[in-house]
């Protein structure tokens, strides 16, 4: 017991001479590189898309039951359909969500229970429909 404590306060002592320090912050700034060269490779880039591909698709799938496709013409490439807002211009939501897209906007929806008042369009509908509503 004695031992153990003994133990700790030298630990405590040595934290504090400047060559530990000097090691900490070779250890941070190591790390730091590490994490930066790692974000670099292609398996960090994979998992992130991965990452991003799965909270699109289960958004897209959550509003376009079963498999995400277009609500209109059910046209089904994952990286031409979006989340349309139904009645175009929410001032409240645009206000809102004005800064952000992408995975952000997707985890915003999941946080907020997928609100209703938004559905899956493919570019193409998406277009057609803004120039319906301006006739
Ligand atoms: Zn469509």
């Amino acid at each position: 017991m004695l031992n153990k404590e003994r133990l700790k306060a030298s630990k405590i002592k040595y934290e504090q001479t400047p060559k530990f320090q000097e090691w900490k912050l070779g250890r941070k700034e190591h790390e730091r590189l590490r994490q930066r060269q790692y974000r670099l490779t292609p398996r960090y880039t994979e998992r992130i898309l991965r990452y991003k591909r799965g909270i699109k698709l289960e958004t897209f799938i959550h509003y376009s039951p079963p498999d995400g496709y277009c609500s209109e013409c059910g046209f089904s490439d994952l990286n031409a359909l979006t989340i349309d807002h139904i009645n175009g211009n929410g001032f409240k939501h645009r206000r809102e969500l004005k800064n952000i897209s992408g995975v952000t906007f997707y985890r915003w929806l999941r946080n907020n229970n997928y609100p209703k008042e938004y559905r899956v369009l493919c570019m193409n509908c998406q277009f057609i429909d803004k120039i319906k509503k301006r006739i």
